[in-house]
């Protein structure tokens, strides 16, 4: 059996080498045989080159793939996965934040015949609010979304062959992780490990980013807000008709009445705020067709070791023998 590990990285240099040492003791001491897949999601510091020394003279092993860019961490799956030829893949983040212990659990599990092993992080030891916030969004989200989506659960975790083959076979160009490998189903287990602190480095999560993070997951898997903006539609419109109704009583009653300038200016505000957030709801759902309509690619690759896997042949990448900055292989296109 063969086992892949996909590694997004992203300004990663002050830790990549040592996530690299203790990966392969990890993998050595279960003796299995491995491929590590690297992705260099366009960092700006000196990754790609650690990643080049990482790669020297361990081909067989090791591949890396940069990209021209950042193209974001769910692009950088993406290519690690279509870099893997392994049995089994594990995803995992370069921070050693995803502690490489727990492979051997996984694959035991994998043995036994599970699909998809999921490593859940405990909330141990986060900023209580933060913690209470996360919790709060899933309970709200999981009754809306058609995927399961759990608290705690990412992207560190066991791939079979054709769990990674499902994933590879939907060509999104919003990929959202989280609801992607739920929405694949296949036999799924989890069990909780407890988070470690990151190694060296920063994280590149900012306050705003899990935000639209949120709103990814709220918008990716569903199409139930905009059956809620319909509902609420139904619903103020029939309390605008009984109101009406109320009110040409009223004035039939005890003649015309001038007071109420108040009500009619909240129910003005109200509604056009409504129809504001409406509109941005179904504006937010047209982008994504916008998007997926272009049919670009998820990411463009600058320089690779491995470019069979990116569909170019062997000759075009062999030139790149001699020295690794030849390796670079301009005008390719991958979707
Ligand atoms: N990452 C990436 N592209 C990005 C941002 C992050 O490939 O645009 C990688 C990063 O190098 C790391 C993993 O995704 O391996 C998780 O990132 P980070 O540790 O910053 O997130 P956190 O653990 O704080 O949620
Ligand atoms: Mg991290």
């Amino acid at each position: 059996m063969r086992l892949s590990i996909v590694v997004p990285c992203y300004n990663e240099e002050a830790v990549i080498e040592l996530f690299d040492t203790r990966i392969r003791e990890t993998l050595h001491a279960l003796s299995v045989d491995f491929e590590l897949c690297y992705v260099d999601d366009g960092s700006s510091d000196r990754t790609l080159d650690r990643l080049r020394s990482l790669a020297e003279g361990r081909e067989a092993s090791t591949r890396y793939v940069s990209f021209s860019r950042n193209f974001g961490k769910e692009a950088g799956i993406l290519a690690g996965l279509k870099e893997t030829t392994g049995d089994a893949v594990v995803i995992m983040d370069a921070d050693l934040q995803h502690p490489p212990e727990l492979i051997a659990q996984m694959l035991d599990l994998h043995r036994t015949g599970y699909d998809q092993v999921i490593a859940r992080r405990t909330r141990e030891g986060d900023k209580k609010l933060r913690s209470a916030v996360s919790r709060l969004y899933y309970r709200v989200i999981n009754k809306w979304v058609d995927v399961e989506l759990t608290d705690g659960v990412g992207d560190f975790r066991l791939l079979s062959r054709r769990a990674v083959d499902a994933l590879l076979s939907m060509p999104e160009y919003n990929r959202f992780s989280k609801g992607l490998f739920s929405w694949i189903g296949f036999d799924t287990v989890t069990f909780d490990y407890r988070n470690a602190a990151r190694e060296a480095g920063e994280t590149k999560w900012r306050f705003g980013a899990l935000v639209n993070y949120g709103m990814d997951g709220l918008i990716s898997f569903n199409n139930r807000p905009l059956r809620l903006a319909i509902y609420m539609g139904m619903l103020l419109s029939a309390i605008a008709v009984t109101y009406a109704g109320a009110i040409t009583v009223m004035a039939m009653i005890e003649g015309p009445q001038v007071p109420g300038y108040v009500t009619l200016l909240v129910a003005i505000v109200g509604l056009g705020g409504l129809q504001m957030l409406m509109l941005g709801l179904i504006g937010e759902y047209i982008g994504r067709i916008y998007y997926e309509t272009k049919q670009r690619p998820h990411f463009l690759v600058k320089e690779t070791n491995a470019p069979r896997a990116f569909g170019v042949s062997p000759t075009e990448g062999a030139a790149s023998a001699e020295s690794p900055a030849a390796a670079v292989i301009p005008r390719m296109e991958i979707r």
